[in-house]
């Protein structure tokens, strides 16, 4: 939930529950008080809500209460759309920077989120269930109607052989950053997973693991080398912008 918005623009909240018209969803006391005393809103206000699988649906509050909340489904206004099918997996960084690579990722339209263990990794415990809250927040702010998946912190080489598939692996590799190569735009493939390295880039030996990953492809993101978190955010752009529904 974000707490800053213009009252003006209509609150739109992600649930689990199921939608659909005449369907009644509860909320419990974080929403309803969010609903209640962030964005004083009142009994008959209209809401938005998604859950990622009815598309969006504007909702009559009829039920505010300090601990309880309830609204009533009236019409849906979006059909549910998916994003494309990209992954981002990425060494978890600093908590605050950890999450700007979540919230961005989230508004940027990938599917789902993997946190990886690397040799050099500086961060090795993250919390699964803040970070879903944080892609959560992001969604319902940017107007998204699907929320990422987050996947559990596992090391390199385990999501390389248990979690991948044969999923495309766009790598991104920083010692490719004075090759003077270019991303390379259309890249062949259904199913996609961005990989960005740690804050102290990844060992030799898995820039090795790497290349030798049947589907994998190695991409520069230019002359500079850039943060974690900045790699993160360009590379889900560029994919975007040549592969993606921009
Ligand atoms: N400390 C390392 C850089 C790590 S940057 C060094 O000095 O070499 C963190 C991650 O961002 C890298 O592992 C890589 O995945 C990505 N990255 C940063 N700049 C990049 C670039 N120019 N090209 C490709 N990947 C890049």
């Amino acid at each position: 939930m974000q707490g800053s918005e213009s009252k003006s623009r209509q609150v739109r909240l992600f649930v689990e529950d199921g939608l659909c018209a005449g369907g009644r969803v509860e909320f419990q006391a974080d929403a309803a008080n969010y609903l209640r005393s962030v964005m004083r809103l009142e009994n008959g206000c209209e809401i938005l809500l998604f859950n990622g699988r009815d598309g969006e649906w504007s909702a009559r509050i009829d039920e505010l209460g300090k601990r309880r909340a309830c609204a009533t489904c009236l019409y849906r206004n979006r059909p549910q759309s998916f994003p494309p099918d990209l992954w981002l997996a990425f060494a978890p960084i600093k908590k605050s920077r950890t999450d700007f690579v979540v919230e961005k990722a989230a508004e940027l339209g990938v599917d789902r989120i993997h946190p990886v263990l690397c040799a050099r990794s500086n961060t090795r415990r993250i919390s699964r269930e803040r970070l879903r809250q944080r892609a959560i927040e992001a969604a319902e702010q940017c107007g998204g109607l699907n929320v990422p998946s987050v996947g559990n912190l596992t090391a390199l080489e385990d999501f390389l052989s248990c979690e991948l598939g044969d999923r495309k692996l766009v790598f991104c590799d920083e010692s490719m950053s004075c090759s003077g190569k270019k991303f390379p735009g259309e890249i062949e493939g259904d199913s996609f997973c961005i990989l960005v390295g740690p804050e102290g880039g990844f060992s030799e030996q898995e820039r090795d693991l790497l290349r030798d990953v049947p589907n994998s492809l190695a991409v520069s993101l230019g002359p500079r080398i850039l943060r974690a978190e900045t790699a993160a955010v360009a590379a889900i752009a560029l994919w975007q912008q040549f592969n993606g529904d921009w």
